[in-house]
Order: structure tokens, then sequence, then C-alpha cells
């Protein structure tokens, strides 16, 4: 065990933390058994805010093993410490993938389904424990539950997309997507307006990946301008594993860095580089669905005070008019976000505290600041009043209250939650914060 300081991938909040790193599951055990003070788990800390934070935390990145893949029928077991990079590294080659993937590949499959993470896909194939079948999960006292949709059921819904609330997720069976090709076809489409935006992300709902990267800083009539991606599995060519080597920003930047004049010029740029290249044209997976991680450590170029990013849904009978109200807030309050995400969502599940739902969903970064803070807040407000939620895993500032309009599963998750003995024993800076 060490003692350390520790964040999200936001950088904020930051707090000195016991750090466990147990390569175990006796040891696991071993130390729910010895440590009764309340602890959480942690990942590859690429959450945002600060879901995987506390005092104690049970970095799980040890647990990284292989159980058992049948490549013949597409199903994989794996502990839960084994990054969605690495599984990849293996399955690809052999013709198989992961149905549903985030923005980064360096996230652990326990991360992946305590956030329910969801990817490109939502409007077609769901979140991913929807191909989970089974997992793991370590209770306080250190016995280990296996469960699924029909044997503790209650567990297996409150744990994907619990946030690590309910106990210590050690391993998860789940099924494969089978590809014939390591490589994406994929498709820009630039807009001039918010209105075509939205228009081409609902024409293209066929696709089976479509999200729109959108400048939120542009007011008037080029307002959630953006460039539409689309993006299909290719049919034929190599099956061949990520090689990229990712350079890394050395130094932490200049706070200032990412202000106004900068994130304006990048961002047209951006975009009038999408409108030139609209042709279909072939990229690597790890291209496309990890662009980011090619440049290591970039959440430092927001700075030493880090940054905040604020991840909404907003149903589909309200979406249109709370997003004008989202990015006029944005646009009024004189910040920027450098980087900004508009997808459609399909149905949610049936997990407690998983994020998707239908609708729409936004995700802007803003570099931390009091006012950004204050802009979260108005942001969340308009949220509410939509009948929308913010996303846990990149939240570090909305209120109890916000969470409790957003998610009304809450008590029967606490009910859940006192069921397995978690109350008191799995708790973060985040739930201490919503009130769990
Ligand atoms: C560049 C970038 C792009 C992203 N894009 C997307 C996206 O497109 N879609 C999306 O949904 N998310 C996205 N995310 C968020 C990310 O997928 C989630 O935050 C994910 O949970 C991070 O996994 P982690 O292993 O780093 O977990 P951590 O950040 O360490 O922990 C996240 C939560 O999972 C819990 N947890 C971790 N491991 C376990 C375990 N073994 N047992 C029980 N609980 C556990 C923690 O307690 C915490 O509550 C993105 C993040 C980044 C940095």
């Amino acid at each position: 065990m060490i003692s350390k300081p520790v964040s999200g991938w936001g950088r904020y909040p930051s707090i000195e933390s016991s750090v466990h790193a147990p390569a175990t599951r006796t040891a696991v055990a071993r130390l729910l058994q010895s440590v009764q003070a309340p602890l959480i788990a942690r990942g590859m800390g690429r959450s945002y805010g600060d879901a995987s934070l506390a005092a104690r935390s049970v970095l799980m990145t040890r647990l990284d093993h292989f159980i058992a893949f049948d490549s013949a029928a597409g199903t994989l077991e794996c502990s839960a410490g084994v990054t969605l990079a690495d599984i990849l590294a293996v399955v690809v080659p052999r013709g198989w993938f992961l149905p549903v993937l985030p923005g980064t590949g360096y996230v652990t499959l326990g991360g992946a389904i305590a956030a329910d993470v969801h990817g490109k896909n939502h409007h077609h194939d769901g979140s991913f424990s929807q191909f989970v079948d089974e997992i793991s999960v370590m209770l306080a006292d250190g016995s280990v539950l296996r469960c699924s949709r029909d044997s503790h059921a209650d567990l297996f819904h409150a744990s994907a997309g619990g946030m690590g609330l309910t106990g210590i997720i050690l391993a998860a069976r789940l099924r494969l997507r089978a590809v014939s090709s390591s490589h994406i076809d994929q498709r820009l489409l630039a807009t001039p307006d918010l209105d075509t935006t939205l228009a081409l992300l609902e024409q293209h709902e066929g696709s089976t990946y479509v999200v729109a990267w959108l400048d939120v800083n542009q007011g008037g009539a080029r307002r959630g301008r953006g460039i539409v991606m689309l993006g299909e599995h290719a049919r034929d060519g190599e099956l061949a594993p990520d090689t990229r080597r990712a350079l890394s920003v050395p130094l932490d930047m200049p706070a200032g860095l990412l202000g106004r004049p900068l994130t304006r010029a990048f961002n047209a740029l951006y975009h009038a580089r999408g409108a030139r290249n609209t042709a279909s044209h072939r990229v690597h997976y790890a291209r496309y669905f990890f662009p980011l991680d090619a440049l290591g450590d970039w959440n430092r170029l927001y700075g030493r005070r880090g940054f905040l990013q604020h991840q909404c849904v907003l149903p589909p009978d309200s979406a249109r008019v709370a997003l004008r109200e989202l990015l006029q807030c944005v646009t009024a309050s004189g910040l920027v976000s450098p980087l900004a995400v508009l997808k459609g969502f399909g149905a949610g599940n049936d997990n407690l505290l998983s994020f998707p739902r239908s609708g729409l969903t936004l995700t802007m970064d803003f570099a931390r600041s009091d006012a950004a803070l204050a802009l979260c807040a108005r942001l969340d407000a308009i949220v509410v009043a939509h009948g929308g939620r913010l996303y846990l895993a990149k939240d570090a500032a909305m209120s109890t209250a916000t969470f409790r309009h957003g998610y009304p599963q809450w008590q029967r998750f606490q009910e859940i939650r006192e069921r397995y003995g978690a109350l008191g024993r799995f708790a973060s800076l985040q739930s201490q914060r919503l009130g769990l």
C-alpha cells in the first residue's frame, strides 16, 4: 500500500489516497476482511471526476489475466483489470471485436462495466453491459457472487453502471462481435449549423457508428456546426492489432493554452478539414475509436488545474430545445470547449444507474476554473429542467438534487447495496457528494 495523490482524468479533484494494489483475488479478500474503513475500486483512472477517488482505494490493474477465450463462439472471460486495448490486441487477429467501445482503449474491463460505458453505436447496440453475461463481484466480507440476469439479478443490475458502489468486480464473461477486418470505413459530413447536424444524425441512424463533432464555440447562424462521422466495419482486409506508439505531453501546459483564440482557431481548422475530406476512407480501428490515445497524458494540455467534462443526455421530446439552451448558455459564458461531441442514444437498459437512455447526448470540456464550475451548474439546471441527466463517469460537481432528478431509481440502488452489505464499505468522493 502506498499513500499518494490521486485524481481522475480531468485532474480535478485530487485527493491523498492509500492505494492498495492486490495481485490476486485472495489478496483482495484479505484486504476487505482486514480493512473495515470505506474504500473504492479503481481501474485506469479514466473516469474524469471523483468516481474512483477515496481515502482508501483498491487499484485493480494487477488483476489482468485472461481466463478463457472461446475463439469459435466469440466469448471471453477476463479479470477486471485487463484493459480494453489489451483485449482488442488479443481478439482482433482472431477475427473478433469488442461490441461497445468508449473513446479510449485505456480503460479496464471492471471500469467499463462499473460505468456501463457506451460507444458510437449505442443507437443500435446499447451499452457495454449488454454484452456481459456474468460478473464475479466480491462483497464487503470477501465472499464472491457470480451474478447474471438470472442469478442474483439485482446485484448484476446494480453493479453494471453502479460505479463500484456494490462491491469489487473481479472478472466478467462477455460476448464478442465477429469482424473480418481491423479497419473501419469512415465518412465525414461537414454541417453549417445545428439543424443540419441534427438532421444528418437522424438521417444516418442506419449506420453502425454515428457521432458528430460539434463546434460549440460559435454563436449566431453557425451555432452547432459540426462534422458528422459515420463508420462501418470494413468487410475485407487484414486483421491487425494496434501498433501505434503514443507520443506524450511531457509537461503540464500553461493554464491559458487552450483559451479562446487557440480553441476557435483549432475548431475552424478542424471544421474546414472535415469539409474537404468527405470521401469514404479506411482507418485502423484504433485511429477511429481512440483518436486521443495517440497523445499520451493529453489531459496535461489543460494545465495543473485540470478540466471538467460535462456530459448529459436529453430525452427525445425536449432534446432540440434543451440543446439550443445549453449551447446559448456556453457562448454567453464566454468560456470555450476545445472538444464537444453530440450523438443519439437508443433505449436504456435495466441497470439502475446506467447513464444512457433514448435521446441526444452532448459532451463538452472546460478548463477548470470557478467560472467553469458556475457554468456547469447552469448547464445542470437546464438538463434537469428538461428531464435529462448527467453521466456519473464524467461528473465532478453535480449536486445531490440533480443526481436524484436524473436517476429516480437511486433508492432501489441503495436497498440493494444494503442487502449485500455494501453501504458504508464501498464509497467514493462522488458517492458521498451524491448522498449515496
Ligand atoms: C479520452 C476518454 C474518452 C472516453 N470516452 C468515453 C465514451 O465514449 N463513452 C463512455 O461511456 N465513457 C467514455 N470515457 C469514460 C471511461 O470509459 C469511463 O470513465 C470508464 O469507467 C473508465 O474506466 P477505468 O478503468 O479507468 O475506471 P476508473 O476511472 O478507475 O473508475 C471508474 C469507476 O469504475 C469503478 N471501478 C473500476 N474498476 C472497478 C472494479 N474492478 N470493480 C468495481 N468497480 C470498479 C470505480 O470505482 C469508479 O466508480 C472516456 C474517458 C476518456 C479519458
